[in-house]
């Protein structure tokens, strides 16, 4: 994605220059078959980019390559649409959920506030939802914000067989039934925060937020206290673990090149 505002959305660049923005995905080889955390834009969104929505497509300016779909991407590393046994998203969000239709057969995990949410959106999530991303019927599998911990977070186990263990860390407030996702990697973690920061600023001590991430974060929230209280949270989770849980979000390009693969058992 290539909104406007290089400098207040990155720190660095022009003010009226294009910034660069991604939607990271993850793909999991698990005992059971793939698993794929977030799923992007799909080939609905390229074949038919009016249902993303004119103003969305205005600001943020996709690109909207079919070699980026996370369903071409499966099939360049030699897999089939079909090994996706699961998907895990982050939440609903236009920009996350594109490639749920590519990917029809798998199990999608997501929390059961955010299904509810996507599926009688109120009047101010109604562009952030595409209903479009789930006509085909999804095998939707919703999970409770319960009763498990994870590093102090509440938590939800929800594929202890799957290889890799992966685990729902709820963080509401960009969404209500927003989550991160943790994977365990060797002795460690690797956490998917989706949209629970922007910029790994965020996560730093001390902390920095461009300015025009902050303004953003503000308008897409929907509970901006508890948003906060996540995000900080995450901060002092790296601080205190830096060494043992990896934090990543979707759309900081830094740390899309920073991520090296992890190899799962
Ligand atoms: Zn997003």
């Amino acid at each position: 994605m290539c909104p406007r505002g290089a400098r207040l959305l990155t720190g660095e660049g022009g003010l009226l220059e294009r910034a660069r923005s991604v939607c990271h995905c993850l793909l999991i080889e698990g005992a059971e078959g793939l698993v794929l955390v977030d799923t992007g834009f799909g080939r609905g969104d390229i074949e038919h980019p009016r249902q993303l929505g004119r103003v969305f497509s205005t600001i943020v300016s996709p690109q909207l390559d079919p070699a980026e779909t996370a369903h071409a991407q499966v099939l360049a590393l030699g897999f089939q649409p079909g090994d996706v046994r699961h998907i895990v998203t982050t939440h609903l969000d236009l920009d996350h959920s594109g490639g749920l239709p590519d990917f029809p057969d798998a199990d999608v995990h997501l929390l059961s506030r955010e299904l509810a949410a996507a599926l009688s959106p109120d009047w101010r999530a109604r562009t952030r939802y595409v209903a479009a991303h789930w006509r085909h019927g999804p095998r939707w599998v919703e999970h409770d914000a319960g009763g498990d911990q994870w590093m102090g977070f509440q938590a939800v186990r929800i594929l202890p067989g799957a290889g890799g263990e992966i685990v729902l860390v709820p963080l509401p407030g960009h969404t209500l039934g927003h989550t991160g996702v943790a994977i365990r990697q060797g002795d460690g973690w690797l956490l998917h925060c989706g949209d629970a920061f922007f910029h790994h600023g965020e996560v730093q001590t001390p902390p920095y937020s461009p300015p025009g991430i902050r303004i953003f974060q503000d308008i897409n929230q929907t509970d901006g206290k508890v948003r906060r209280e996540n995000r900080e949270r995450l901060r002092e989770l790296a601080a205190a673990h830096g060494g043992e849980v990896e934090l990543i979000c979707s759309h900081d390009p830094y740390l899309l090149e920073q991520e090296p693969a992890p190899a799962f058992a």
